[in-house]
Parts: structure tokens; C-alpha cells; sequence
């Protein structure tokens, strides 16, 4: 049906748009960690520089593990944390006017994106407390400029609400994939479902079908397939100018079997005989028991001079090979008489019925074990 087997594993929605938001933190984050890198150096401030390097990448070798290997937030993690130390030394040493200081904006987007939304949420808060830590000690060391306690209120202010729309926003999107999800995975468990039914349903038909068109003692077509057989040999003889011979066979005193050994013997004889019969024909002849003792034969493509000797061949085979009682396994003789007819030009689905069946009814008048043709 399908080769989920064979394939690999199909990648979750979640870790699709985690590689996408990962690949955009590469492309929008390389630019900046690069610049940084060069001012920093040209500012002799190696210790940043040597973090933007450091930075760059871990961010990068985390992306390609993510790209290569999935393993999804645990191979973005140490990105996450990497950028966080960053924007924290950005704070701590922000320059003059606490320029550097502000990248630290852009930390709630990169953990809230990168990371699973409640976790980001907690590393945010974190980075918060740590960086108002910062800021309260800056301006005692060489390169670091104090803050006013304004300016520490406005920047925690704008930072928390910062998180707080990004990670509602992002709870809201997490309850939603859930449910597409949930969804997905109940449309998948209705499609296997809806196979092992129209696997079990065609099994069913099968066996339908076969039982419609099968003699359940003997395996071989029954009537109504038979009939259904020699109608369209009819069309295919009418439009290709060939012709076929019906026999219609009728095992002699069957009852006497019967009556002698019993039903089941009898049916054991049935069984016996449709063995020889099939044995004897082509595999494009048809054969089918039509009734209780009686076969028909379609000998396709078959003219009445052809099928003489396969029905003279019949007749020698069925006296020549009795059935064995199914218990001692003492012979039972049987004979059988055929009635014989060639398809005509214009003939119905009956006519070459009824013409075999006089036919057989001769071939019984005459004394048995003989076939007669009309
Ligand atoms: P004839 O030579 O004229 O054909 O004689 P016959 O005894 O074969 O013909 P008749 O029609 O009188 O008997 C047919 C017998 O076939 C009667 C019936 O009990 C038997 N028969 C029909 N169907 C089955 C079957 O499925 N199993 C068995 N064991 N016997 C069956
Ligand atoms: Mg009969
Ligand atoms: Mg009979």
C-alpha cells in the first residue's frame, strides 16, 4: 500500500519549523556576530571579540547538527545558551550610551523561538534577573559604564513585555500545532482503518465470488458460471467465425452407486470423476458440473471431427479407471454417456444446450456408455 517500511521516519511538524527558525537565526545572526567581531577587535576588546567567534560557531555547528541529525531543541540548546552569555557580556560592558546593551532585546526571540516555549520562557526569566544583576554592579570596572535606576526599570519593563507577548503567542501556537496533530494522527488511524476494511471487504468479494460461481463438491464451475462461460464463447465465436462443441456427460445408473455403497461413496465417485475429466482436457476447455451426476464440456475452438477423439478418449478413460470406495478401497466401475453438438452461426445461449441434451438422451436410449451427436 504504501512504503512507510522502507522510508525514514517522516520529520514532525515541530522539528520542520524549528529548522526553519533555526536556519533564519543563522542567516539574520551571522551578519551581526560578525560585525561585532570586527569592531571588537578594532577596539582591542578581544575578550568579545573571542565570544562573538566562539558564538558564531557553536551556533553554526548546532544548525547543521540539527539539519543533519534532527535530535530537535537538544541539538539548538547550546546555541541558545552560547548567544545568551553574549548579549549578558553586552550588558555587562554595554559602552557608552549602553548601546551594546540594548542586543539584549533580542534574547526573548531567540529562546522563546529556539527553545520549547515554557522552557524559553524560564531562560528568558533568568537572563532578566541576571542581567538587572549586571547592571546594578556596572560602572565599577575599566570599560563599564554605570546605569541609572531608571534606565535599569525601563529595560527589565520593555524586556518582560517583550517575553510576555512572544510567549503567549507562542503557547497559543503550541496548543494549536497539538491539535493539528492530534487531528493528523486520528485521520491516519481512519485511513489504516478504512485499508483493513477494503482489504478484508476485497477478501470477502473473492470469496464470494467464488463460492457464486464454484460446485462446492468438486471445485469445478458450477451452472450458472458455466452458462455465463458459453455465452461469451458464443459472442467471441459469432465475431471470430470459429466454432466450439458442447458435451454434455451423464454418469450411467448413477443411482445404483448410490443405493449400493451410499451417498457419500457416491460423492466420492463424483469427485473421482471430475479428477479424470479435468485431467483429459486442455486448460481452455471449460468444464463444469451442471447437476447432480451430469458435467458439461466446452471444447473451445473445437470442431465436431476434432473433438471426436477427445470424446472417444473420455469415454475409454472413465470405463478404464474406476473410483475406489473411499473405505476398502474396492473398485467402482462407472460409465457415462455423452451428448455431442457443434456451435452454429446463429445459435442462442440455450440452443446448444437443448441440441446436447437430446443428444444425451440418445446416447441413453441407445444403451449407455456411448455419445451421440445432434
Ligand atoms: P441414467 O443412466 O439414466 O442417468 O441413470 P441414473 O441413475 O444416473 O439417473 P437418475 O437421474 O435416475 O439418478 C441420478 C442420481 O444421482 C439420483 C441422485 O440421488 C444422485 N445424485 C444427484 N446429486 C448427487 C450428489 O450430489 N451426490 C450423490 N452421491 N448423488 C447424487
Ligand atoms: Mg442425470
Ligand atoms: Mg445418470
Amino acid at each position: 500500500m504504501r512504503d512507510r517500511a522502507s522510508s525514514s521516519p517522516p520529520i514532525s511538524e515541530q522539528e520542520i519549523q524549528l529548522r526553519q527558525r533555526a536556519a533564519a537565526f543563522v542567516c539574520i545572526g551571522m551578519p551581526a556576530l560578525t560585525y561585532f567581531g570586527i569592531v571588537a577587535a578594532l577596539d582591542h576588546d578581544w575578550l568579545l571579540a573571542l565570544l562573538a567567534l566562539l558564538t558564531a560557531t557553536v551556533i553554526v555547528i548546532c544548525v547543521l547538527a540539527l539539519w543533519r541529525y534532527g535530535q530537535g531543541y537538544r541539538a539548538i540548546r547550546p546555541a541558545v545558551v552560547c548567544y545568551s552569555a553574549l548579549v549578558l557580556y553586552l550588558v555587562a560592558y554595554s559602552g557608552p550610551e549602553h548601546a551594546r546593551g540594548l542586543w539584549f532585546l533580542s534574547l526573548p526571540l531567540v529562546s522563546l523561538k529556539l527553545l520549547p516555549p515554557r522552557e524559553g520562557g524560564i531562560w528568558v526569566l533568568g537572563a532578566i534577573i541576571t542581567a538587572t544583576c549586571l547592571m546594578m554592579l556596572a560602572g565599577n570596572g575599566p570599560n563599564s559604564t554605570a546605569y541609572s535606576i531608571e534606565y535599569i526599570a525601563r529595560y527589565i519593563t520593555t524586556t518582560v513585555l517583550i517575553t510576555g507577548v512572544l510567549l503567549w503567542s507562542e503557547l497559543i501556537l503550541e496548543r494549536y500545532q497539538q491539535r493539528i496533530e492530534g487531528q493528523n494522527a486520528a485521520l491516519l488511524a481512519e485511513r489504516d482503518q478504512l485499508e483493513r476494511e477494503i482489504v478484508q471487504r476485497t477478501g470477502l468479494e473473492e470469496e464470494l465470488r467464488y463460492l457464486a460461481t464454484t460446485d462446492p463438491l468438486t471445485g469445478l464451475l458450477n451452472r450458472r458460471a458455466f452458462m455465463t462461460t458459453l455465452a461469451d464463447e458464443l459472442t467471441r465465436n459469432q465475431r471470430l467465425h470459429s466454432r466450439f462443441t458442447l458435451l454434455m456427460l451423464d454418469i450411467d445408473h448413477f443411482k445404483l452407486v448410490n443405493d449400493t455403497y451410499g451417498h457419500p461413496v457416491g460423492d466420492a465417485v463424483l469427485v473421482h470423476l471430475s479428477g479424470l475429466l479435468a485431467k483429459q482436457l486442455r486448460s481452455i476447455d471449460k468444464l463444469a458440473r451442471i447437476g447432480g451426476e451430469e458435467f458439461a464440456i466446452l471444447l473451445i475452438d473445437t470442431s465436431a471431427d476434432a473433438a471426436a477423439t477427445v470424446i472417444e478418449r473420455l469415454l475409454a478413460t472413465i470405463r478404464s479407471n474406476p473410483a475406489s470406495h473411499p473405505e476398502n478401497g474396492k473398485p467402482i466401475a462407472i460409465t457415462a454417456s455423452i451428448g455431442c453438438t457443434e456451435s452454429k452461426a446463429d445459435d442462442d445461449e440455450q440452443s446448444p444446450f437443448v441440441r446436447a441434451d437430446r443428444a444425451l438422451y440418445a446416447a441413453k436410449q441407445g444403451g449407455r456408455d456411448q455419445h451421440c451427436w445432434r
